[in-house]
């Protein structure tokens, strides 16, 4: 085909599957029916690909002390309403992995406040190590998936902390566009170095995440649309998007803000949108879903994902780490998230994939699992 013949014809395909990821975008609470196809439809897509598993990832909330300003964050760096600045310390936190390895939970997630300093990058790598060490057993002689969730970073960092036993990195977008990207970052943060670091993050060997919230103010259905292209552009191996919740403390207004019932309809078929164009990748039912209704995250599993991420994160320090406001759970232990969760799988009659780090298979396709 000739050259410019093939930028065409890709270029008409682009616009066409845009054009339907609008049309999916577009269906509003009023609207019950066509988001019942959407959601059979991508719950078929999810079957082919990726199965009827649910994965567990246990989030461990390690430290809310941040060196960013983000806009919409209520742990902030200037945020002086929070609580308590903590850092959870290493015996802390490998006693709740531990936690998480005895009770199936093939993988963790380790979030934090963004910090360079050396110091603090040590003892992440120091933990790592250690909880590789010792979460390996009989049912899971590789140990526990250890995925990232602490900003940017240098490539040397994120080489240090690939070499140290994570695999998997999560680093959202926030928005792919790139005056929205700007409008609710401070001046000091910039859209191009965040889309180097996903790239970054790629070629130093991590399984990818990425995402962005949904109803932002100033947002359209066409920028989600373009979030979904992005995503596929970027190859991205895990999505975890959900919606934004204003935090009483964050200088963003909370003018033009969806309705509650809007806003989760739209972040449904968000997600739904990103199975069936993304297909095999592994996409999050985030807590923020189950912010906006108690039983959020299921839905959000019920239209297409298939990874959870019960929060393991001691209740000592748990309201300390309040992104958004209304967050679920603040009160409870990880045991009584562990057999509250149990009974939300069987309620949408949903198997739970234990002692398994449950990778996307598109990030294992084409090559072995990665094995450590
Ligand atoms: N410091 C890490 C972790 C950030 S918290 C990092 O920068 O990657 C994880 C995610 O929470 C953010 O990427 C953001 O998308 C989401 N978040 C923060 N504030 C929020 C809010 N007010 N409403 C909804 N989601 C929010």
């Amino acid at each position: 085909m000739a050259g410019h013949w093939r930028a065409f014809v890709i270029s008409t395909s682009e616009d066409l599957l845009r054009q339907s990821i609008i049309e999916y975008l577009s269906i509003g609470p009023d609207d019950p029916e066509r988001s019942r196809k959407l959601q059979r439809r991508a719950l078929e897509v999810t079957e082919r690909e990726v199965g009827r598993r649910v994965y567990y990832r246990g989030i461990i909330e390690f430290s809310n002390i941040c060196s960013c300003d983000c806009l919409y964050c209520g742990i902030r760096a200037s945020n002086r309403n929070v609580s308590l600045r903590y850092e959870l310390d290493e015996d802390q936190i490998l006693s709740d992995a531990m936690w998480c390895a005895a009770n199936g939970y093939g993988s963790l997630v380790l979030q934090s406040g963004e910090r360079q300093d050396h110091g603090f990058i040590e003892r992440v790598a120091r933990i790592i190590e250690r909880i590789k060490r010792e979460s390996r057993s009989e049912r899971q002689p590789e140990g526990l998936g250890i995925t990232l969730s602490i900003g940017e970073q240098s490539r040397e960092v994120y080489r240090r902390l690939f070499a140290a036993g994570a695999h998997r990195y999560l680093l959202r977008i926030e928005s792919s566009n790139k005056a929205l990207f700007s409008s609710i970052h401070p001046p000091t943060q910039s859209y191009e170095r965040r889309v180097d670091a996903l790239r970054d993050l790629k070629e130093c060997g991590f399984q990818l995440g990425s995402g962005v919230m949904i109803g932002l103010p100033g947002q359209s259905i066409d920028m989600l649309a373009d979030d979904i292209l992005f995503f596929r552009k970027m190859d991205l191996d895990m999505i975890g998007m959900g919606p934004y919740i204003v935090h009483p403390d964050s200088p963003m207004s909370p003018e033009g803000m969806m309705d509650s019932e809007s806003l989760l309809m739209l972040s449904l078929h968000m997600i739904a949108a990103a199975r069936i164009v993304l297909k095999d990748v592994n996409i999050a039912a985030t807590t923020a879903l189950q912010a906006l209704v108690p039983d959020g995250r299921e839905r959000g599993l019920t239209y297409g994902a298939n990874v959870t991420m019960p929060n393991v994160t001691p209740s000592s320090v748990r309201s300390a780490y309040q992104l958004y406001a209304g967050k679920p759970c603040l009160e409870e232990r990880k045991e009584e998230c562990y057999g509250c969760l149990a009974g939300r799988m069987r309620s949408i009659d949903r198997e739970v994939g234990l002692y398994d780090w449950g990778d996307a298979p598109h990030a294992t396709r084409g090559r072995k699992a990665l094995r450590r």
